[in-house]
């Protein structure tokens, strides 16, 4: 197990035209699973890469169990990783590829073969050694991967978008397995998305990233409940959290905290609802409409679980309530929380 640190870390491309990363201040707990989260492009496979080795940083620090690694070249990190593409050389067999940074390091063949068969088991992938990677399908592949990358002991895991070659429904089952399979041999693991989904789903914490900056770093509730800023509040949710202007600020809610005044206490924020759309989604009813509330209109969305069976139809418009505990307030310019 490890503890991996990023300390005020830059790197720029095209001699300074593109700042990937811009000044990122980062550590992971020992045997964390730390998701980095963020759009396309906002910088995380850069960073995976600089913490890596792969990429040498502009200025700044890496820092595995608090010792200076930025100068160090990949090899010397103990750092595993698997990419996007999963990277697997085509005319190895699962063996091949597994055993490959094995012979690299001139492990001993009996010692070599104990710690493929070791992996391949643990990955349920013990039947496919004799494959080459076209025969096999994306999941496989990813495990494949995650073998190769689990043969070597690494004291780091870092896993560039794993899943997002796979069809939404392997993708669930994929993500379970990935997290079982942390859980079980406990090392520390950073692991890139743009899905807030799988990033809610998986990590013990969030950093929240854009253009090249943390937002914020929590646990998955505390990035929902409590954004630090207006991006990371529209960025994680689906919907997105409800921004409305007030007073030179930002009075933000979230979709399932607006509901119909009859199953909310009464001394809630009181809003008139003037649906024009409804989405059924997942069992929830997704409400798009115009909210007149203290004296301002606003577009909004509501989000009904299944549990609220109130009859709600479009062109009609409601009483509706968010307790006053679910609002949450920004700065209208910074975009940075504020008090109310
Ligand atoms: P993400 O993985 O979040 O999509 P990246 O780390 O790949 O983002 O890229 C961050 C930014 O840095 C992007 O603007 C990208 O175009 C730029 N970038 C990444 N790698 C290079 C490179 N080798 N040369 C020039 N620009 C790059
Ligand atoms: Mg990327």
């Amino acid at each position: 197990m490890a503890i991996v640190e990023v300390a005020q870390l830059v790197k720029e491309f095209d001699s300074g035209k593109v700042r990937a990363i811009d000044g990122v201040s980062l550590a992971t707990n020992e045997g964390e699973y730390l998701v980095l989260l963020g759009p396309s492009g906002c910088g995380k496979t850069t960073l995976l890469r600089t913490i890596a080795g792969l990429e040498q940083p502009t200025s700044g620090d890496v820092l595995i169990n608090g010792q200076v690694v930025t100068a160090l070249p990949p090899r010397a990190r103990q750092i595993a990783m698997v990419f996007q593409s999963y990277a697997l050389y085509p005319h190895k067999t699962v063996r091949g590829n597994i055993v490959f940074p094995l012979r690299a390091a001139k492990m001993a063949p009996a010692e070599r073969e104990r710690k493929t068969t070791w992996a391949a088991e643990l990955l349920g992938i013990g039947h496919l050694l004799d494959r080459k990677p076209r025969q096999l399908s994306g999941g496989e592949k990813q495990r494949v991967a995650l073998a190769r990358a689990l043969v070597r002991d690494p004291q780091v895991f870092l896993l560039d978008e794993p899943l997002s070659n796979l069809d939404a429904k392997l993708r669930a089952s994929a993500r379970d397995e990935l997290k079982r399979f942390q859980q079980e041999v406990a090392t520390t693991t950073i692991y890139v998305t743009h899905d807030q989904v799988e990033a809610m789903g998986l990590g013990d914490r969030i950093a929240v990233l854009n253009n090249g900056t943390v937002r914020q770093v929590g646990p998955p509730t505390e990035v929902y409940d409590d954004p630090a800023d207006t991006f990371v509040a529209t960025f994680i949710g689906s919907p997105p959290m409800n921004l409305v202007p007030n007073d030179g600020k930002l009075v933000g809610f979230r979709p399932e905290h607006l509901l119909p005044a009859s199953v909310v206490g009464a001394d809630a924020l009181q809003v008139k609802l003037a649906v024009d759309r409804m989405e059924y989604l997942s069992g929830d009813r997704h409400l798009y409409g115009t909210a007149t509330g203290a004296g301002e209109k606003s577009r909004v969305i509501a989000r009904l679980p299944a549990t609220v069976t109130s009859e709600v139809h479009a062109g009609e418009t409601y009483d509706f309530a968010i307790n006053r505990n679910r609002l949450r307030y920004f700065d209208a310019s910074t975009g940075l929380r504020t008090q109310p």
